[in-house]
């Protein structure tokens, strides 16, 4: 009765639970991962929509825990498309055999821990179980669609979709009039594309977004030769950074030097494109006024591009730059210009209601084909807190963090034995680039189960105090600088009803990472092990 049937129960099979699958293997732990797709990849299955990439560059979004994966794989991009991404998430699980321990088609609606035989069991909508010694959930920090509560949505006649959860056979928008709900990151992805195709695309804008130019371009092969040659010094040097993402981390205050001077650092970065633009001085988040040196230049540029003067008033944001998550774009605020694209405005009117033909808004019928949902996700915790988590004595996860998350190093929780979970609340996860985050979060958790394997015990728990001590440093970081200010999915502000609570840990990925070594060269030093 006290055996499991595998060492390991996966939750997911994005970039986390390819690599902890293989990475169990690696340690001799035998592992099943029970994936709700069809298909491997996660974010990357999952959200199709047209003009998907990714916003940070392909040579440094990619795993590096195999070097001959990093030296076979070739990027077409600088940003990679989704279905490029798509297919290195394929090739990854075809390469290391992968597809043989994932289960797919398997949404997990509950995970209990049985205190007596220390195991958890995980139970499927389809009603199948597994059950494990130690349980981790791969399940994404962004992968439960957020669907606004809009009067109406049912009686819609036309198409709906969500960008995340996009068909796979696309849509055919030729000659349809399209509504976009959002604007945000995938939004300002998708509207330029859509635009090309559609009759006519209106944009239901309700919070104007900073957006700064990819430049996306194809790869030089000369740049990716030499990015090859030495992989290992690029990896090292975005481990050395707060976000994880190498480059030119500016180490001089905005206000240090004078406007002509800053201006030409601006518009420098805004020639290279990319969310490095941020990082063009070092307190861009910390002080308001060097916020607004930035935020004056973005509205200048927003201004520059698009023709009419009201338009471009309405897409200047107001808020703090980077306070939100940047976005990275290509042509977004040039597609204003476009004679079939239109923007309306919800700050005065909200979305009254959807009905049969369109959208209504403030008393004003937009009638349309299809609509877009381009409204974001229920971040952090909205993929845990959907599974009925059940810990010691019943204890329910969703229940303790009703009022807002708390983790030991957004790893695991006091009272959920033998729970791990991957760029959880309370670890960098979001706040960087999330691939390399990945990898530290699957090396470490592996290793501690490994540890507690060749200790002879068979429960792990971060202790009440840990957890409690290591959510005070968490809140504490995030009241650093401006950005848990700003009313953004990074604080639940995007969902009705959800804690306000700065969700990732914003002490930046080399103070997380040292951290979490020094914890685990202590002897993982704030889990009691047992059993
Ligand atoms: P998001 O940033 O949360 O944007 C959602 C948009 O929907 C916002 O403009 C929001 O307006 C709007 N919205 C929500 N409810 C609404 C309502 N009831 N009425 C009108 N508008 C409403 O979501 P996302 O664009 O999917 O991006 C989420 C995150 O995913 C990004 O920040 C990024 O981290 C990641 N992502 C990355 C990439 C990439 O790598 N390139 C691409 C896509 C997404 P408010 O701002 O007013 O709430």
């Amino acid at each position: 009765m006290n055996q499991p049937e595998y060492d390991v129960a996966i939750v997911g099979a994005g970039f986390a639970g390819l690599y902890l699958l293989h990475q169990c293997r690696e340690l001799g732990l035998s592992a099943r991962a029970w994936e709700a797709g069809t298909g491997v990849g996660g974010t990357w299955y999952w959200n199709r929509y047209p003009g998907a990439r990714c916003d940070v560059e392909s040579v440094q979004y990619s795993y590096q825990f195999d070097d001959a994966l990093q030296q076979e794989w070739d990027w077409s991009e600088r940003y990679a498309p989704q279905p490029e991404i798509l297919r290195y998430a394929e090739h990854v699980a075809e390469r290391f055999s992968l597809y043989d321990d994932i289960e797919f088609n398997r949404r997990v609606a509950a995970a209990n821990f049985d205190e007596q035989s220390a195991l958890w069991t995980l139970h499927a909508e389809d009603g199948d179980t597994v059950t494990a010694r130690f349980c981790i959930m791969a399940t994404g920090s962004l992968s439960v669609p957020n669907w606004p509560d809009v009067r109406g949505r049912d009686d819609f006649n036309g198409e709906l979709h969500h960008t995340a959860l996009w068909p796979h056979d696309g849509v055919d928008f030729r000659d349809k009039r399209v509504a976009v709900v959002g604007t945000g990151s995938s939004a300002i992805q998708s509207i330029p594309m859509i635009a090309k195709d559609a009759a006519s695309v209106t944009v239901f804008q309700r919070t104007p977004n900073y957006s700064v130019p990819a430049h996306n371009h194809p790869m030089d092969p000369d740049y990716a030769a030499k990015i090859k040659a030495n992989y290992a010094d690029l990896r090292a040097r975005q481990g050395e950074t707060f976000n994880n993402i190498a480059g030119e981390h500016a180490k001089r205050s905005a206000m240090s030097v004078d406007e002509a001077e800053r201006i030409a650092e601006y518009e420098r970065r805004w020639r290279e494109g990319g969310l490095l633009f941020l990082a063009s001085f070092d307190d861009i988040l910390m002080d308001e006024a060097a916020n607004d040196t930035m935020k004056s230049f973005v509205h200048d540029k927003i201004r520059s591009v698009v023709n009419d003067p009201d338009v471009a008033e309405l897409l200047c944001p107001d808020n703090i730059i980077g306070g939100k998550r940047l976005c990275v774009d290509t042509d977004y605020f040039a597609t204003y210009n476009r004679d079939n694209v239109s923007l309306v405005d919800l700050r005065q009117h909200p979305i009254d209601r959807i009905n049969s033909k369109g959208i209504e808004v403030g008393g004003q019928q937009y009638n349309v084909d299809v609509i877009v949902f381009a409204t974001g996700f229920d971040a952090m915790t909205g993929a845990l807190t959907r599974i009925d988590i059940r810990g010691r004595g019943g204890a329910l996860l969703r229940e303790r963090w009703k009022d807002g998350p708390s983790t030991y190093l957004g790893i695991a929780m006091n009272d959920f034995p033998n729970l791990f979970t991957v760029n959880g609340p309370g670890s960098p996860s979001v706040l960087t680039n999330m691939l390399p985050s990945i990898e530290q979060h699957v090396q470490w958790i592996t290793a501690c189960i490994a540890y507690a394997r060749d200790a002879g015990h068979n429960i792990v728990e971060p202790t009440a105090q840990a957890e409690s001590e290591w959510w005070a440093h968490v809140q504490d970081t995030a009241g650093r600088g401006l950005k848990s200010s700003a009313d953004s999915w990074y604080v639940g502000a995007n969902i009705a009803g959800k804690a306000r609570v700065f969700l990732p840990y914003y002490g930046g990925f080399p103070e997380y990472r040292r951290r979490c070594d020094e914890i685990a060269k202590n002897g993982y030093s704030g889990f009691a092990m047992s059993g």
